[in-house]
């Protein structure tokens, strides 16, 4: 009989790293979820080879005390959750009080941050889940993480990334939806020093989604504003002659946070049902909004998915709201000029 032992703190915590940290990717995800809960209004994501040595996100956020600074990457320690009522209804993007914790157990980290009340900000650094320094820094307010030779202690993981433009591509990826999910926030994007995404951060969905995509992509788009049984579904559709390939081009965003959701995909493609033929597929970059309490987005570590306790006016709001975004396009001019 093999003996249980209870395993040492630095194995448990590269293996509950692996279920956070999976690629260049999950880290830039995270990083930016905590700079949209910090209340930042400009953002700003560097990578260099995929992301893989380099990768550096920097925002004018809120910022850290010094106090809380070594305290954020304790695994499950959060400023975003108090007690159980409210995993109930979770208004952040983050909750689980891990990223910070993965990601540095599998890193090199250096950590800028200042709040608006400090002088001095704090200059940190934290190597493989130990701390390696902690000191004064003059910094603008805000934080800057910069995560070198991600996966330098955990080879097995580093085995399985793709190649450097391939994982720079899904870091990129990872940008585009959160500046389409905050378009509230200037969001910066560049890739071995080149900047290849700059949006405005004037609030206004479309030229987000400009920035992100074609001129061309942006004028066949429709608009979607619609209220169902407290669901309210805003955002554009592609015209059916803009239609697509395949699927990679549909952005549903619940409640600010992007996932991937088969309740909204089939109810939009069942609104389209008739407009477009067999292999082609809507664009869209969808907002949907409902009661926080009405989804439980604790599934899985990557928060990627989401469960709705009731899928049925999701499924209604979106597709009343796209089909009604449709026949007003098939609304004849003639009849649209009249009174
Ligand atoms: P979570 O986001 O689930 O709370 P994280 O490990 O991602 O967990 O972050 C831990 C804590 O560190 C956050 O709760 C927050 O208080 C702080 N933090 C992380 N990133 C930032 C940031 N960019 N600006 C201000 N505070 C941050
Ligand atoms: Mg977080």
């Amino acid at each position: 009989m093999p003996k249980i032992h209870v395993l040492e703190k630095h194995v448990a915590e590269l293996i509950a790293a692996g279920e956070v940290v999976e690629r260049p990717a999950s880290v830039a995800k995270e990083l930016v979820e905590n700079t949209v809960d910090a209340g930042a209004t400009a953002v700003t994501v560097e990578i260099k080879h995929g992301g893989i040595p380099f990768l550096r996100v920097t925002d004018n956020g809120c910022g850290m005390v010094r106090k809380d600074v070594p305290l954020a990457f304790l695994r499950h320690a959060t400023s975003k959750v108090q007690g159980k009522e409210d995993l109930a209804g979770i208004h952040t993007l983050g909750f689980r009080g891990e990223a910070l914790a993965s990601i540095a157990a599998v890193s090199h980290v250096e950590l800028l941050t200042r709040t608006a009340n400090d002088l001095a900000g704090t200059r940190y650094l934290i190597s493989g889940g130990d701390e390696e320094g902690c000191e004064d820094a003059g910094c603008a307010q805000g934080t800057t993480f910069v995560v070198r030779d991600l996966f330098y202690n955990t080879p097995a993981r580093m085995k399985f990334l793709k190649k450097d433009v391939t994982e720079g591509n899904a870091v990129s990826g990872v940008v585009d939806h959160e500046a389409l999910a905050h378009p509230e926030i200037a969001f910066r994007f560049l890739r071995d020093g080149k900047e290849t995404l700059h949006t405005p951060g004037d609030n206004k969905l479309k030229n987000a989604i400009f920035a992100v995509y074609s001129r061309e992509f942006t004028q066949g788009l429709l608009p979607v504003r619609y209220e169902l049984n407290g669901v309210k579904v805003w955002g554009y559709i592609s015209k059916p002659v803009a239609s697509r390939p395949n699927r990679s081009m549909q952005n549903f965003f619940f409640n600010g946070r992007y996932v991937r959701s088969r309740t909204a995909m089939v109810a939009m493609e069942e609104a389209f049902k008739g407009s477009l033929m067999v292999g082609r597929f809507p664009a869209c970059v969808l907002h949907i909004q409902l009661a926080f309490s009405a989804v439980d987005v604790n599934v899985h570590p990557s928060k990627m998915e989401i469960r709705f306790m009731n899928e049925r006016p999701v499924f209604e709001a979106v597709y009343h709201g796209v089909k009604t975004a449709l026949q007003k396009e098939d609304t004849p001019s003639i009849l649209k000029l009249q009174p």
